[in-house]
């Protein structure tokens, strides 16, 4: 184990093994996963990503860690009670610095009627009995209840007042943020030994080795491996032509905290003429709200960055409005963005679409994980990384702690500032140590908040041992400046800073 200081992502293809046990092609939740669980059995791994850690659809999610709740509703009892034990895992042993419990409303609004009413009662009294099956202490996820209006209106005080006849709540888990969940797994499996490279292509792939070519340089070489894991998601029949998707595009709204006041916990507002789903508003640390998210069949080449349609846009503001004192307008969307849902290709709607994960082994031995969803990460890369056959130990993910993971008590007792801690747990010290190193500066500076509370000292550390080479990597996966124009604008110039200091 090479240890937290030294667990470093880089770019290009410099320095890097000619031979390793398992390569991995993809570095979102799923390939990081993957590349932490096989060091973690003492394999030699090497994982590349073409463009950047986080790059494709695992920083696009809702940013929740749930229960699955929703696939209740289609009597998928086996996924929900998989998300069950994968959430628990997360918010109690591997990620409690970054996966927190996040209280959910159903109000129970004029749109709501009483049949509904009671069969959602019903699914979440369900995800309640699988939260204790799964072993999830009932202090971290309280459990579910029934509210009067006037209580659904001090967590929720933006909602429509006229015909409100209580809420429904419960708990579920929220991600300080999808991207820096996946950074945290990269750098672990570094920690573990894996390189981890980003500006990397697998241009092919067979199941003894693969052709890399650096996307910086267009140098190609050639690795040989007992194992090549293909996680390349919405892009995996590239290297795997038998593999079938039917990518669907999930779009949300970005708004400012001031959108909605006091907003203390997320809410849903059932979508009209549907019993299963539902939108939801969803506060995030740093002040924004997001509110998604739609379920579209995606046609045609699958872009690099999805692109939310108009037409999805006016949906949800139209969707949430109808809960709402104050409808909202078009010009309180601060944001936007899309995802393309990683789904196995089968008849129907993709919105009826299994979200259960496949692990396929092509003709030619590459093996392929897909689909799923980001709360079962570490279940898909166990069972990626056992198809390969060649690891000799089980896997131990279950019980390993990510970089920086500490019980909330531990947490709160560490000396560095709130919102190191909240996005680098115990390792925001080393975070504020290897700003200090790198810039000479004072602390005063290093922290001086910038727009959403973005440091500069975080923004040295992304391109110090987070493999950050351009702004682009700061502002849009090392933060999430970039989700609204207008902050990414603004916070440009401190990105461009933290390059010069760090020697980029
Ligand atoms: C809108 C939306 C909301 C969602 N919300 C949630 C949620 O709240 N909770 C939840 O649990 N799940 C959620 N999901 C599901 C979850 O986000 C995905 O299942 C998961 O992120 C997929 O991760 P992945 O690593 O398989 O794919 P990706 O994150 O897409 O990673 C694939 C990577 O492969 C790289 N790559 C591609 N080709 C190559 C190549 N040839 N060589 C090297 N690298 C390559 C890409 O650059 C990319 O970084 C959501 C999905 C969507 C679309």
């Amino acid at each position: 184990m090479t240890g937290p200081s030294g667990a470093r992502i880089t770019a290009g293809l410099a320095d890097i093994p000619a031979q390793v046990d398992v390569l991995v092609a993809g570095l979102g939740v799923t390939g990081a996963g993957v590349a932490l669980d096989a060091a973690a059995r003492g394999l030699s791994v090497l994982a590349v990503d073409a463009h950047d850690v986080a790059f494709g659809t695992s920083r696009w999610s809702s940013k929740l860690v749930h229960g699955g709740l929703r696939y209740l509703a289609s009597g998928q009892l086996g996924i929900a009670y998989e998300s069950a034990v994968e959430r628990g895992i997360l918010l109690q042993r591997t990620a409690p610095h970054l996966v927190r419990p996040m209280p959910m409303l159903v109000p129970l609004t004029s749109n709501v009627s009483t049949p509904q009413a009671m069969l959602t009662a019903a699914g979440i009294g369900i995800a309640d009995l699988l939260r204790t099956a799964a072993r999830t202490s009932a202090y971290v996820l309280p459990r579910p209840r029934r509210i009067p209006a006037q209580h659904a209106l001090r967590w929720v005080p933006a909602l429509r007042h006229a015909g409100l006849r209580g809420a429904l709540l419960y708990w579920d888990g929220q991600l300080e943020d999808d991207a820096r969940l996946v950074i945290c797994l990269a750098r672990t499996a570094a920690a573990h030994g894996a390189v981890v490279r980003t500006r990397v292509r697998v241009t092919a792939a067979t199941g003894t080795g693969a052709t890399l070519r650096d996307e910086l340089t267009g140098t190609t070489v050639a690795v040989t491996a007992r194992a090549v894991i293909n996680a390349t998601g919405v892009w995996a029949s590239q290297l795997a032509s038998e593999i079938r998707l039917r990518p669907s595009r999930g779009t949300h709204l970005v708004l400012r905290g001031e959108t909605l006041p006091g907003l203390a916990a997320a809410f849903t507002v059932p979508v009209p003429g549907s019993v299963s789903r539902w939108i939801f508003a969803l506060p995030q640390s740093d002040g924004t709200i997001f509110v998604g998210l739609t379920d579209e069949p995606a046609e045609g080449d699958v872009p690099d960055v999805p692109e939310p349609a108009d037409a999805e846009i006016d949906f949800l503001l139209n969707v949430v409005s109808a809960s709402l004192e104050h409808p909202l307008r078009r010009d309180d969307v601060a944001g936007a963005f899309a995802g393309l849902r990683p789904l196995l290709d089968a008849e129907g709607h993709t919105a009826d679409l299994s979200r259960k994960h496949a692990v396929r082994t092509s003709a030619n031995g590459v093996v392929t994980v897909v689909g799923g969803k980001l709360t079962t990460y570490r279940r898909m890369a166990e069972d990626a990384v056992d198809a390969t056959g060649i690891a000799s130990a089980p896997s131990p993910t279950a019980d390993l702690a990510l970089l920086g993971a500490a019980p909330a008590g531990e947490l709160a007792r560490i000396d560095a500032p709130a919102r190191l801690v909240r996005r680098f747990g115990t390792e925001a010290p080393l975070v504020l140590a290897t700003a200090r190193a790198a810039s000479g500066l004072p602390d005063r500076e290093l922290l001086s908040p910038g727009p959403r509370g973005v440091t500069l000292a975080e923004l040295i550390f992304g391109v110090t041992h987070e493999g950050a080479i351009g702004a682009d990597d700061l502002l849009d996966r090392r933060t999430r400046l970039g989700l609204v124009p207008a902050d990414r604008d603004e916070a440009l110039e401190l990105a461009n800073r933290a390059l010069r200091i760090a020697g980029c």
